[in-house]
């Protein structure tokens, strides 16, 4: 054969081998599996992703009874990875769900390069197997897990017709993140004064610092900002939040150091998170801190859920005087403005409907932040390192900051071993 002939021969084979392929995937995803498909699917009324795990929630009409539901994820080899879910019984109706926490359910990290399409399965007499139909108002789902050596998992859910996952291995794009850091203040805002420091300072040289650590660990990490100058806007299209979305990131810091009006009244390291989160994350950085640090938990009762680790929300007082301002403007509360919504924005806004955020424009004060009603966003916690106004905080933190960041970064390597 002449080489051209060959070369032909090879491209017809490559032709044939690609459609051969597309093809017996697709069969595979609605024909080829080891078990039977019940005819009328389970309905998800919610589902979204919130750090590095997939969230589902749905209900289904079962007249028979059963010993079990677990989500299944079946490959094209009907290999089944099994999750459980939680469910209650109302009549004859069940409501199913992964976890009540938003940062729990499928651990996306976890899930490899394949195809998969996923099922419920009511364990019973017999193993019965439903498709998921998407009765949300959500859309299709792109995710990156966190890089490692230039790579990430591409994932991409499609909800259109079924519930089906495809991860691939792939270069990590420029424009995805793994972490934003939020060096709180700057500008004009200067945050905490004392002793002659400023808070937007300190919260930059520490961002700069844990930034240079976590991309020596291959990781790849965006700032909010860069400089103490700039004047960085709360919303809009160059605002802080919105960092939080475009980056793609998987986890969200804001860096702060904290002051109160009693001098040396207060002391110690506060993670504050946002509502119905697991708190192991959190929970362990702040004792990393402590540890590294050699400083301790704060000693703030106000607002803590467990040492070191803080949960504040909107109070009445508050939901008053937006009301009062809001009725000024002729415009109406939004319904995320309740007590059970983070009282601090860098935890509400950068986590769309899984934090109830709600600077959506209506208030004509503020520009909008487009991603209110994201279901994909980044885990996200505000970190307050110490007292600046407490004097042997203050001397800590600007003497021992290579302790500070260790803390932080042995939480890292600890959770997200890769
Ligand atoms: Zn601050």
């Amino acid at each position: 054969m002449s080489k051209k002939f060959q070369f032909i021969v090879v491209l017809i084979l490559i032709y044939f081998a690609y459609f051969y392929n597309v093809d017996f995937s697709q069969e595979n995803t609605v024909q080829d599996y080891s078990f039977e498909i019940e005819e009328k699917p389970a309905k998800v009324t919610n589902f979204f992703v919130y750090g590095t795990h997939l969230n589902l929630e749905g209900k289904i009409k079962l007249e028979e009874e059963f010993d079990n539901l677990i989500l299944g994820l079946v490959n094209e080899e009907n290999e089944i990875k099994k999750y459980d879910l939680n469910y209650q019984e109302e009549e004859k109706e069940v409501k199913f769900y992964l976890s009540e926490k938003i940062n729990r359910g499928i651990d996306l990290e976890k899930v490899t390069e394949g195809f998969y399409t996923f099922f419920l399965i009511v364990e019973g007499e017999v193993e019965l197997y439903y498709l998921l139909k998407n009765k949300t108002e959500h859309e299709n789902i792109e995710y990156y897990s966190l890089s490692q050596n230039g790579y990430t998992n591409k994932m991409y859910l499609n909800v259109a017709d079924g519930f089906v996952l495809q991860v691939e291995k792939i270069a990590v794009p420029d424009d995805v993140y793994d972490f934003v850091l939020d060096p709180g203040h700057g500008g004009r805002d200067p945050g905490a004064v004392s002793g002659g420091y400023y808070e937007r300072d300190l919260n930059l040289l520490y961002a700069k610092k844990i930034k240079e650590k976590l991309i020596n660990l291959g990781y790849r990490v965006k700032l909010t900002r860069e400089n103490n100058t700039d004047i960085l806007p709360t919303y809009g299209p160059d605002g802080r939040v919105q960092f939080a979305y475009t980056t793609k990131a998987k986890f969200f810091f804001s860096i702060h150091f904290n002051s109160n009006y009693v001098r040396n009244e207060y002391e110690g390291v506060e993670i504050y998170v946002p509502p119905k989160t697991n708190l192991d994350f959190a929970s362990e950085l702040a004792t990393n801190i402590k540890e590294k640090a050699n400083t301790k938990y704060s000693n703030l009762e106000d607002f803590r859920v467990k040492d070191g680790v803080y949960r504040r929300f909107l109070s009445q007082e508050n939901i008053d005087a937006m009301s009062d301002s809001f009725s000024q403007l002729g415009v109406q509360l939004h319904e995320n403005m309740h007590q059970k919504t983070p009282y601090y924005f860098v935890l509400r806004e950068t986590g769309g409907m899984m934090t109830n955020a709600y600077v959506d424009g209506r208030d004509p004060r503020r520009e909008a932040n487009e991603f209110h009603n994201s279901y994909i966003a980044p885990e996200s916690y505000l970190v307050e390192f110490g007292y600046m106004n407490h004097d042997g905080n203050l001397a800590n933190i600007l003497n021992n900051k290579e302790g500070y960041v260790a803390g932080f970064i042995k939480t890292i390597v600890d959770n997200l071993e890769r």
